[in-house]
């Protein structure tokens, strides 16, 4: 990984000679920035008192003081977005729990490492690193919150980009289709996820809609390019529950379609099950007559919502996207794997084209495709890329 000797890493651990051992290590991988803290109060420390952010934390459970669960739910209220590692000196299930725990808290938990650490498993680590894509609260302690204004005038300058990152079928491995992914590119903080900005957008009705109109035209635009080279995909676009506030909002969509030579029916609508409950009649109505007018829709992170059985009830939906908090680590995990074992079933039994998302490692493609689901998307597969990128992943993956 070129960007290796970039990376900075904190390795938490109350054993002073683990500490030394494991940074020994990472230099030996060219990690040059290793922090070290012996217990959580130095941790925490060291984290709120970077002007760059820590991309890896190493952490042990089992600490006098500030134990390791107690640290995590720290650096979660201190917006830590880094990966994190927990060391698994601990018991299989105590371990589980801590790692639940800190997905429950939002941060991101990359796995385990077993002592003693091998210069193996730490590289192994490492790899999995994606390459860094800015997080507004990567600088734990200068949250940036971007306001309206500055999105409004990305939108008008055009600073949003879209990224699309492949789906592939379970059974024949060929690319079906692509997510298309917002990002910002920020002259300051350079391509922008938008977990940072678009819950500001959506408080501004007239803005999501704007927003989402944007990122339409643009993918059915590439989509138009694509299948005028003969490449045979579909598209999947976010949509918010904020953008359904208005009856006429399928007209909308498909006079954008109507606008490329592209055929509504290679267009998908993903929409987070979690507000569905919201204005349940007009809901219903937008999202039946979307599928009137030819377009597919998606039920996203599913299983994240507490109306998915309703969902799934009553909306006309076409596909299931199961979210990746029920497939991170399935093949290990009991629990995970018998709740996605379910999710797939249920929503075959549905009819419904079952995605699931977020597949990160090979033990876990592996696992979904052998459960039957339709389709696979993950950084497994690929990251989401910019068209020139995808169209080069695609030629190599071919
Ligand atoms: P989402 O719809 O659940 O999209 C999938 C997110 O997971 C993307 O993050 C993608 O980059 C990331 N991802 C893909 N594969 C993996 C994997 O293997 N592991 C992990 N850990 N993550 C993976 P991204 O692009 O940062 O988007 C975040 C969220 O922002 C999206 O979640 C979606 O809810 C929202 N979003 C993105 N673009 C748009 C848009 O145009 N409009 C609206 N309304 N929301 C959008
Ligand atoms: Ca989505
Ligand atoms: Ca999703």
């Amino acid at each position: 990984m070129d960007n290796k000797k970039n990376i900075r890493v904190l390795i938490l651990d109350d054993d002073k000679f683990m500490l030394e051992f494991v940074s020994q290590m990472l230099r030996e991988l060219a990690i040059d920035e290793v922090f070290l803290a012996e217990d959580g109060k130095a941790g925490l420390w060291v984290l709120s008192n970077q002007t760059e952010p820590i991309d890896l934390l190493i952490c042990d459970i089992e600490m006098p003081g500030m134990d390791g669960i107690e640290f995590l739910r720290n650096i979660a209220n201190q917006k830590y977005s880094g990966k994190i590692v927990l060391f698994s000196g601990v018991e299989t299930d105590l371990l589980k729990a801590a790692e639940r725990l800190a997905i429950a808290h939002g941060l991101n938990i990359m796995g385990t490492l077993a002592k003693p650490v091998t210069l193996d498993s730490l590289a192994a680590v490492l790899e999995k690193l994606p390459l860094p894509i800015y997080k507004a609260s990567d600088y734990s302690t200068q949250i940036r919150i971007f306001d309206v204004e500055e999105i409004k005038q990305a939108l008008r300058n055009n600073q949003i980009s879209v990224f699309f990152q492949p789906k592939v079928s379970a059974l024949t491995r060929k690319v079906t289709s692509v997510e298309c992914l917002a990002r910002w590119r920020h002259a300051k903080y350079g391509y922008i996820s938008p977990d940072n900005f678009i819950s500001v957008i959506e408080q501004d009705n007239d803005l999501i809609n704007d927003f989402t109109r944007n990122i339409l035209r643009k993918s059915v635009r590439q989509l138009e390019v694509w299948l005028q080279q003969g490449i045979d995909l579909k598209i999947s676009v976010n949509i918010s529950m904020e953008n359904l506030d208005r009856f006429n909002l399928p007209e909308i969509y498909q006079e954008i379609v109507w606008n490329s030579n592209v055929p509504t029916d290679r267009v998908i609508l993903e929409i987070t099950e979690g507000n569905l409950g919201k204005g349940f009649a007009q809901t219903l109505d937008i999202l039946t007559r979307f599928r009137l007018k030819g377009f597919g829709l998606s039920i996203d992170d599913f299983g994240t919502g507490y109306a998915s059985m309703e969902t799934l009830k009553y909306m006309p939906f076409t596909e299931l996207k199961i979210d990746r908090i029920f497939v991170h680590n399935a093949s290990e995990d009991f629990a995970t794997r018998v709740i996605l074992e379910s999710s797939i079933k249920l929503g075959k039994a549905f009819g419904l084209n079952v995605v699931v998302e977020g597949v990160e490692t090979q033990a876990d493609y592996e696992l979904v495709a052998e459960l039957a689901c339709d389709e696979i998307q993950g950084y497994f597969v690929a990251k989401p890329m910019l068209p020139d990128e995808f169209i080069q992943w695609l030629s190599d993956y071919q």
